[in-house]
């Protein structure tokens, strides 16, 4: 318990260093990890490049931040009120990308879950990795 502080600044300099390493991401990983399922990890070859691939769930899973890929109705999604329309337009883009890569992996037969980092919070984390499991297994 008494490294708790210093893990989480550890691991927060970390994201800013490795953005492909983010927390939330790693904290999905080491669950599922954890409870048996073996994945990979960035298949640049699949639409969207997922973070997390689960060949034999045939499952794909996109750990999105709230901000950049424009979580609707969500607290942690607020466009900035300078460069308000620069900002509408880079995250309108992200969500229309998203979208296609969503389609285009459904068409190659992956089941596509998408965890935003919200989900990921403290309060909502266990519940959230629970349910991932039981959706994994059906
Ligand atoms: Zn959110």
């Amino acid at each position: 318990m008494a490294d708790v502080h210093s893990k989480e600044i550890r691991s927060h300099n970390m994201s800013k260093i490795k953005s492909k390493d983010t927390k939330p991401e790693l904290l999905v990983r080491k669950f599922l990890f954890k409870n048996g399922f073996r994945y990979r990890l960035h298949l640049k070859v699949l639409p969207g490049k997922p973070d997390i691939v689960l060949p034999k769930y045939r499952t794909v899973i996109f750990i999105n931040g709230c901000f950049w890929h424009g979580h609707e109705g969500c607290k942690y999604y607020v466009i900035p009120k300078t460069r308000t329309e620069w900002w509408s337009d880079k995250i309108n883009s992200n969500v229309k990308k998203d979208i296609k890569s969503v389609l285009q992996l459904k068409e190659l037969g992956w089941r596509v879950i998408i965890i935003w980092e919200c989900e990921l919070k403290r309060s909502k984390v266990e519940h959230l990795l629970n349910s991932l499991v039981t959706e994994l297994k059906r």
